[in-house]
């Protein structure tokens, strides 16, 4: 799974993100679309496993636990004490 580098032009925001086809990606910060895509390469497994996480955690943090499974939830609730 490709991973790609962003530069939000809305708020200058610069992070990373797993694109799927299909799939317009948004500012984490601002939700701006206005983004200027920089550098793709291949996400090593490691990396995915770290952006899935962060991603769970901000759901997590919103109240949308329901969609993991139970061993993810234990990762979260564990990250959480860790913090
Ligand atoms: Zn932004």
């Amino acid at each position: 799974m490709p991973i790609y580098d962003y530069h939000c032009q809305a708020c200058g925001n610069r992070f990373e993100t797993l694109v799927r086809t299909g799939v317009a990606p948004v500012c984490p910060q601002c939700q701006s679309t206005a983004l200027e895509k920089g550098l793709s390469r291949i996400a090593p497994a490691g990396k995915i496993e770290a952006i899935r996480m962060a991603h769970r955690r901000v759901a997590a943090a919103q109240g949308h636990l329901d969609h993991y499974s139970p061993s993810d939830k234990a990762k979260l609730l564990k990250g959480k004490k860790n913090i």
